[in-house]
């Protein structure tokens, strides 16, 4: 079993190799991939600091290859690199497109993400590796191992929604940063972030897709005690278009002065949809109150109450009295 494993961080190290290879060595790699990448703003450094690559657009290159080096079949299929065909043949999963590697903590490849490079709607614009026995999605964050001396020398880790958004913010000297790439956020990812702080602060994408994540998520992180702020980028932004719009001064200071704690967050999400209707507005005291009372530290849980009541002007009794309800009815 052992060493299936280590085959499989082998052939992964290989692809990731291969992926690099042709975006670097290759004329289309070169032409296709790495122009899109210089498009975006991504610097060199960046690039390659990612280990990022190109998947030429042909059915079975990479297959091919890994033919010629003899890789077991069944392994190629088990990380996802292949797909196999009915009459048992293989083609590749990843064609035409830039190609993002995902690490564990120690730095070994443990699976892939793919981007198209087309505009057209019906392709998935990302394409990752299926679980494998050294992947886990579920336990893994993208960018954790560039991001752990980071996180613990600032003591607080952002956590975007995508690939892009990690390569930007490191570029933009903002490398603290971690992403949950397409899964939302588990359980074993927040444990995962605990180990290193018990700061986190939300920067997820600013359409209403990100906000309700944020909204969830902010919930997840309480539970499992940890402080949470939340950022919300203006026009849909997300940390990644921000950065190659505004550049980076202005995004680290957007980050500094921008960040709500999620109680204010919440709120003000809330409280805008609900306009003057009272019943709506009393529903929104009821869910604040209701994510106040996941934090398990009973004194963050009064300090909370207490901002709340002059935040929404209702008083501590009440709230008070809101929480022993919500606590009753999940006892
Ligand atoms: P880009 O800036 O390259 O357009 P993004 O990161 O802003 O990408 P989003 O649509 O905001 O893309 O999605 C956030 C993340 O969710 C992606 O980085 C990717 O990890 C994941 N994701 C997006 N679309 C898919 C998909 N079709 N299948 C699987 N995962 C996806
Ligand atoms: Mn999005
Ligand atoms: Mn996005
Ligand atoms: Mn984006």
């Amino acid at each position: 079993a052992q060493d299936k494993r280590e085959s499989l961080y082998v052939i992964n190290q290989w692809a990731s190799k291969f992926f690099k290879h042709t975006l670097w060595e290759t004329e289309l790699g070169q032409s296709i991939g790495l122009s899109y990448f210089r498009e975006r703003g991504y610097r060199d450094d960046i690039i390659k600091k990612f280990d990022l690559g190109y998947s030429p657009e042909a059915w079975t290159s990479l297959v091919d290859e890994a033919a010629k080096d003899g890789f077991a079949k069944e392994y190629l299929t088990e990380l996802g690199l292949a797909v196999e065909r009915e009459d048992k043949s293989l083609y590749d999963r990843f064609r035409g497109r830039v190609i993002f590697p995902i690490h564990n903590l120690t730095g070994r490849v443990i699976g892939f993400g793919g981007r198209t490079l087309k505009k057209d709607k019906t392709v998935p614009k990302y394409v990752n590796s299926p679980e494998s026995e050294i992947y886990h999605k579920s336990n893994v964050l993208y960018g954790l191992h560039l991001a752990k001396k980071a996180i613990l020398e600032n003591d607080v880790c952002f956590l975007v929604e995508g690939y892009a958004d990690v390569l930007s913010c490191h570029q933009a000297g903002v490398e603290q940063v971690v992403s949950s790439s397409g899964t939302s956020l588990t359980t074993g990812q927040i444990k995962l972030i605990s180990r290193y702080t018990k700061q986190v602060v939300i920067l997820y994408d600013g359409d209403e897709a990100g906000i309700k994540a944020s909204l969830r998520g902010t919930d997840m992180l309480l539970e499992e005690g940890l402080n949470v702020k939340v950022l919300l980028f203006p026009d849909g932004n997300d940390p990644d278009s921000y950065i190659q719009k505004y550049g980076a001064s202005e995004f680290r200071s957007y980050v500094e002065k921008n960040q709500e704690d999620f109680v204010f967050y919440k709120t003000n999400i809330l409280l805008r949809d609900a306009k003057e209707d009272p019943i709506k507005r009393a529903e929104v005291i009821r869910e604040v109150v209701e994510s106040i009372g996941l934090i398990p530290d009973e004194i963050k849980v009064s300090v909370y109450i207490r901002q709340c009541s002059s935040l929404l002007d209702i008083e501590e009794r009440v709230l008070l009295s809101e929480l022993n309800k919500i606590r009753l009815a999940k006892a």
